[in-house]
């Protein structure tokens, strides 16, 4: 497990990754890239724990304390004008949301 990264919660298990793609797709920072075996974790200090990597990883390979809120769906309600209530959260979490 990388531990390296001090600037976040974040948190890769390489050896459980299936290298399904899933947390390149969704992450809006570019924080995991495709790799051989398994992606790889290139840009740990971008991340702003929104949590949807982890909500989509479907092997647990990540975790990440995502705190009180997705900072990624407020950013795009900001932008749109709009409120968080408006359920426009793209992470694809079970409840639909990220926010925990
Ligand atoms: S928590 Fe969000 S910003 Fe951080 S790596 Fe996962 S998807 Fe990217
Ligand atoms: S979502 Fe999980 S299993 Fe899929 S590539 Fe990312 S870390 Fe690996």
């Amino acid at each position: 497990m990388f531990d390296s990264y001090l600037e976040t919660t974040l948190r890769y298990h390489p050896d459980r990754c299936i290298n399904c793609l899933r947390c390149t797709q969704v992450c809006p920072h570019g924080v995991f890239s495709e790799g051989k075996e398994h992606v790889e974790l290139v840009k740990p200090a971008a991340c702003m724990e929104c949590g949807a990597c982890a909500n989509n990883c479907p092997v647990q390979a990540i975790e990440v304390e995502s705190g009180v809120g997705c900072a990624w769906a407020m950013i795009g309600a900001a932008l749109r004008g709009k409120d968080m209530d408006s359920g426009e959260c793209c992470c694809g979490g079970e409840t639909g949301s990220c926010c925990k």
